[in-house]
């Protein structure tokens, strides 16, 4: 599965992505009541570090919440959109920080 199709799989369904402690693997799906494709988790593993990026900059398509955060969704340029919501709670966490001294 490319991972677009799992952005749009997870969008789709009542699932998201959350940090784990586990440094070398960084994110999962959280989805207790729902059972997922191995492809699915299979592209999520293979281009984590691209979702870690993407969830670091608060990127939309990784949003956990969109019913809730979506009047919080920016645009700052051309082909993305940025939840602020998301973008403070990372910071909150020190994600952010630890991206930028990467
Ligand atoms: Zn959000």
């Amino acid at each position: 599965m490319e991972v677009e199709q799992a952005l749009l799989y997870l969008q789709s369904a009542p699932a998201f992505l959350c940090y784990t402690d586990d440094q070398a693997q960084g994110i999962d799906i959280w989805s207790p009541w729902l059972k997922l494709p191995v492809s699915l988790r299979r592209s999520v593993y293979a281009h984590r570090q691209q979702l870690l990026t993407l969830m670091h900059q608060g990127d939309a398509r990784v949003c956990p919440a969109p019913s809730k955060h979506r009047e919080y969704w920016r645009s700052p340029r051309r082909g993305l959109q940025v939840c602020q919501v998301c973008q403070r709670i990372d910071k909150s966490i020190g994600h952010t920080d630890l991206c930028s001294s990467a």
